[in-house]
């Protein structure tokens, strides 16, 4: 099926129109119209190649939100008109001990993702959601809340989940004081998930001016990382930090700010080597570790727990037409907190 979508032709062109074809739905897939879908930084990386191995035409995204047009003649928990979520992932191999353990972002044999993937269907590579549809086999499709703002809900899949499941392996709950370094797409989801938990919410900003959203967002108290006396205050206070930066920056002034036997999880991936300066962990057992995004199952659970807590992402709507200045924008930083492409803007006008 033909299908309109916007790609990149090289890591230097811009977003540009084109035409790719979605394989017609087999028994176990399911159609959907895209109606939104968010803009991740990992987009921006891609298309630039810039985590190398990018193959072009490169159609990106992986935070999508649809309509069921049509599904399979097996598929038994979705039918046409129902608004689902598509995440990062759309296949994997269902056998390995990490597809078993409901870990599907880290199968043994390959994990499938949205897009720049191999497609054993196409014989090409994945192509995501900056397009009008999508085919999905049924186990990757999500259930979406039906409280929700649609266009908020995007970034759920991507942002959300990548922030909730470490939250959740490390088990933050009531009461439990917990730290979110930056407050950029990922940081103001760590923000909300972590207050809905019922954690005692630091976040950690290099920009004063970022001091008032972080409050406005849920956090209960903002420090300035370059106050060294504000940062020592909480010296071997936290049960969990979340750092979701993505550039080089001093991870031990926030390693000597975990108790004993606390863990900060690194979500953002910096460009260069972060140096650890293992005297930190040694002295209190703590725990440095990483996280990937979330398995199907824990995405479904994310999305409910956002159903049950009116969780949305912090928005701009963005026509596809935008793209590129959007992307320029991305990288300065300059949005609050997601873009989230408006994909009627498709259909109308190219
Ligand atoms: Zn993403
Ligand atoms: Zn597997």
């Amino acid at each position: 099926m033909k299908t309109k979508s916007y790609a990149a032709n090289s890591a230097t062109t811009p977003l540009s129109p084109f035409n790719l074809v979605r394989r017609a739905p087999d028994e176990h897939d399911v159609h959907l119209e895209i109606l939104f879908c968010g803009v991740c930084h990992s987009d921006v990386h891609t298309v630039r190649n810039e985590w190398h191995g990018t193959t072009y035409p490169c159609v990106p995204g992986h935070e999508i939100v649809g309509r069921v047009i049509k599904v399979g003649a097996e598929v038994q928990k979705f039918t046409a008109g129902d608004i689902v979520g598509v995440g990062c992932l759309v296949g994997s191999c269902h056998t390995c001990e990490s597809c078993e353990e409901h870990l599907e972002q880290f199968c043994e044999n390959g994990s499938i993702f949205t897009y720049n993937s191999p497609d054993k269907h196409s014989g090409g590579v994945t192509y995501g959601g900056y397009s009008e549809s999508i085919v999905v086999n049924e186990d990757f499709v999500l259930r979406v809340p039906g409280n929700l703002d649609l266009a908020g809900t995007a970034p759920l899949l991507c942002a959300g989940i990548t922030t909730y499941s470490p939250l959740r392996h490390h088990g933050v709950t009531q009461g439990q004081k917990v730290g979110i370094v930056g407050l950029g797409g990922l940081g103001h989801m760590g923000v909300k998930l972590a207050k809905a938990m019922g954690a005692h919410v630091v976040v950690f900003t290099t920009s004063q001016n970022k001091v008032e959203d972080a409050l406005r967002l849920g956090a209960d108290e903002v420090v300035l990382s370059k106050d060294e006396s504000a940062m020592n205050k909480h010296l071997n206070s936290f049960h969990f930090i979340l750092d979701t930066v993505g550039a080089k920056h001093d991870i031990n002034a926030y390693l000597v700010l975990l108790k004993r036997d606390g863990n900060l999880t690194q979500v953002g991936v910096a460009p260069e080597p972060l140096e650890v300066d293992v005297s930190n962990l040694i002295f209190g057992r703590r725990n440095f570790s990483g996280s990937l995004i979330g398995g199907l199952k824990e995405t479904q659970e994310m999305l409910d727990f956002c159903g049950q807590n009116n969780i949305t992402s912090d928005i701009e709507i963005i026509p596809i037409q935008q793209i590129n200045e959007a992307y320029d924008r991305l990288v300065k930083g300059d949005v609050k907190y997601r873009f989230v492409i408006d994909m009627a803007s498709l259909r109308v006008n190219s």
